[in-house]
């Protein structure tokens, strides 16, 4: 079984790739954030709360998120295997998702870091701010309070991983499929 977390910053490519890497290794991608924004789309108690931290460009509260995760997790009992996009985000996070895969007899295999500045990350966020409609993702302000989150509580997640030797990073700019080999052949070289 192959359970991989795509990391990096907002607008690093996570989604898009987690969509190639899900084809080829035919594994389950849950995106915390798509699950989040059908909720609000359904505006159902879970995306009204969500809607309230996201539109500020602030983290779920880790209760809420890790709820909503274990629930997805368990929707897929015959899984090959899953892709997390956006999950963890804490280190609380982290930890539980650990104790929870390790009750399922699973482990996170590799954590897979899409590198790339915050410089080129905040262009790529506009722009797809204005084909998407997306509220976080069109004002300068949210934006960097997202980058602002990563970096004071992602951003450790980083040694987290590390210390497990299960963190890879690969550059994250360039053409899609070439990003997308990046990420195949770290896999294919790494994965036990
Ligand atoms: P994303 O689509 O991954 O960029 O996530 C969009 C927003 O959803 C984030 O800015 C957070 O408000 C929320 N979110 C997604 N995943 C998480 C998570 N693991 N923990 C807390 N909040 C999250």
């Amino acid at each position: 079984m192959i359970n991989l977390i795509l990391f990096g910053k907002p607008g690093s490519g996570k989604g898009t790739q987690a969509e190639f890497v899900k084809q080829k290794y035919d594994l389950v991608h849950i995106s915390t954030g798509d699950v989040f924004r059908y909720n609000i789309s359904k505006n159902t108690d879970l995306g009204v709360l969500a809607k309230s931290y996201m539109d500020k460009g602030d983290l779920v509260p880790d209760e809420v998120t890790i709820k909503m995760l274990e629930a997805e997790v368990e929707k897929f009992n015959d899984a090959k295997g899953f892709i997390f996009d956006g999950f963890p985000r804490t280190t609380t996070q982290a930890k539980i998702l650990d104790d929870f895969l390790d009750s399922k007899r699973m482990s996170i295999s590799m954590t897979i870091a899409l590198e790339v500045d915050e410089g080129l990350l905040i262009d790529r966020l506009i722009n797809r701010g204005r084909d998407s409609g997306r509220a976080d993702d069109q004002d300068r302000s949210k934006i960097q309070n997202r980058f602002d989150e990563y970096n004071n509580k992602t951003a450790p997640l980083i040694s987290f991983y590390k210390n497990q030797n299960k963190f890879y990073e690969i550059d994250g700019v360039g053409e899609i499929n070439d990003i997308s080999s990046r990420i195949f052949e770290t896999i294919d070289n790494n994965i036990k």
